[in-house]
C-alpha cells in the first residue's frame, strides 16, 4: 500500500489499515517520506488535514526501526500542544497506530496528579505527548529529563504562541539536545513563528497544505 512504500513500519501499516486511513492526505505525502528520512519539516496545516499521522507514522517508524528502550525518566519522543484536547487527541492517535509494537506513549496534561505522572516518568517513555505548562512543572521538579530527546514535534504552534507559550517552549527547546529531528505545524505563519522555526529547525522540507 501507499504507506508501505513511503517506508512506514508493516505492523503500524496494519493498523492503520484496519482503521481505514488506506490513501494518503496531501500532507502526509508531502511530508511522510521526508520524515522516514530523518528531515526536519516545517508544515503549514489546519487541523483535519491529517497532520497527526503526517508527523506520527513516519515519527513511529523510525523509533521502531532505531529501537532502545528509554532510560528511566526521559522520552525518546516529545510532542507538544497546546490544549488538553488536542493532546488527548494526539495521544489516542498515536496509541492507535503503534499497537502491537514496543512503542509506549505517556500524556501528561495539567489539572491530573502530578504524583501519578511522575511515577510513570520514573519508568521512562517513548513518547511524550504533553503541554508545555504541565512539562515546564515536571521539568522543575526533576520528574523527566529531556536530554535523550532526539524528536520534537510542535503541533499547532501558532496556538501555543497565542496562549502565551512562548518562554516555556523557549526553555523547553533549550534543554532538548541539538542534534534532534524537529517537525513544526503551524495553521498560520506570523512573524514570531517563522523567527522560531529558524531557530528550532534545520534546513526543513516546506510542506503547505
Ligand atoms: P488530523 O488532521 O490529524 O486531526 O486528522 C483528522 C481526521 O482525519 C482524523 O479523524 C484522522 O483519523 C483522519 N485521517 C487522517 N489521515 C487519513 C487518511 N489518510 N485517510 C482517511 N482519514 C484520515
Amino acid at each position: 500500500g501507499p504507506f508501505a512504500d513511503m517506508g512506514i513500519d508493516a505492523r503500524i501499516n496494519a493498523n492503520i489499515a484496519a482503521m481505514g486511513l488506506n490513501k494518503p492526505t496531501p500532507i502526509q505525502s508531502q511530508a511522510i517520506p521526508s520524515v522516514v528520512e530523518g528531515r526536519d519539516v516545517l508544515g503549514l496545516a489546519q487541523t483535519g488535514t491529517g497532520k497527526t499521522a503526517a508527523f506520527g507514522l513516519p515519527m513511529l517508524t523510525r523509533l521502531i526501526k532505531f529501537g532502545k528502550k528509554p532510560d528511566p525518566k526521559t522520552c525518546r519522543a516529545l510532542i507538544l500542544a497546546p490544549t488538553r484536547e488536542l493532546a488527548t487527541q494526539i495521544a489516542t492517535n498515536i496509541d492507535a497506530y503503534a499497537e502491537g509494537t514496543p512503542i509506549r506513549s505517556y500524556r501528561v496534561v495539567g489539572g491530573a496528579s502530578i504524583n501519578v505522572q511522575t511515577e510513570r516518568l520514573s519508568r521512562g517513555v517513548d513518547v511524550l505527548i504533553a503541554t508545555p505548562g504541565r512539562l515546564i512543572d515536571l521539568i522543575e521538579r526533576r520528574a523527566v529529563d529531556l536530554s535523550q530527546t532526539t524528536y520534537l514535534v510542535l503541533d499547532e504552534a501558532d496556538q501555543m504562541l497565542d496562549i502565551g507559550f512562548i518562554h516555556a517552549l523557549r526553555k523547553i527547546a533549550r534543554i532538548l539536545p541539538r542534534d534532534r529531528q524537529t517537525l513544526l505545524f503551524s495553521a498560520t505563519m506570523p512573524k514570531l513563528m517563522s523567527e522560531l522555526a529558524d531557530t528550532y529547525l534545520t534546513d526543513p522540507i516546506k510542506v503547505a497544505v
